[in-house]
């Protein structure tokens, strides 16, 4: 806790993070452990924010049937260039958990989390409000869209 001073005014460094998560097929009853980001450092992985807009990240694929199966995490979107921590939940719990009581509850849990660290904090539910409140919204996704199309044609012409 001592001697945070004289680093208030430098850029923090919160790494990406990944953890296992154990998911299961319902219909053929397969387990398997899938990847998951438990905080984005879109600064060393920029490619974490193109998976966000284009809605790839978080899928997994059972093993036997080859279904694909969203993977219901909270993770953490940080942009160091910003400061900004946001903090993703799924959309889901906004409904069932008491809305903006909610919210507010979940905020003040990751102002206190972060307390020590010289950025901005919220808390979304969704990656669609992700999007819209901070990655620029429609013509972001469209510029992501794009960029994913121009990747794809050079892999296939090199
Ligand atoms: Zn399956």
């Amino acid at each position: 806790m001592a001697e945070t001073t004289e680093q208030a005014s430098v850029a923090p460094d919160l790494p990406t993070e990944f953890t296992e998560i154990e998911m299961r097929c319902p219909p053929c009853n397969a387990v398997w452990s899938a990847p998951v980001a438990r905080r984005v450092n879109v600064r060393t992985h920029p490619d974490a924010r193109l998976g966000i807009l284009l809605k790839t990240i978080h899928w997994t694929r059972c093993p036997v049937c080859k279904q694909q199966r969203p993977i219901d995490a909270i993770f953490e979107y940080f942009d160091p260039d910003k400061r900004l921590l946001v903090q993703v939940r799924p959309e889901w719990e906004y409904h069932a958990g008491g809305g903006e009581d909610w919210y507010w509850t979940r905020y003040e849990d990751l102002v206190l989390k972060y307390q020590d660290v010289d950025i901005r904090v919220d808390v979304v539910f969704g990656l669609d409000q992700l999007i819209e409140k901070f990655l620029g919204g429609e013509d972001a996704v469209r510029r992501a869209r794009e960029e994913w199309e121009t990747r794809q044609r050079k892999e296939r012409s090199p």
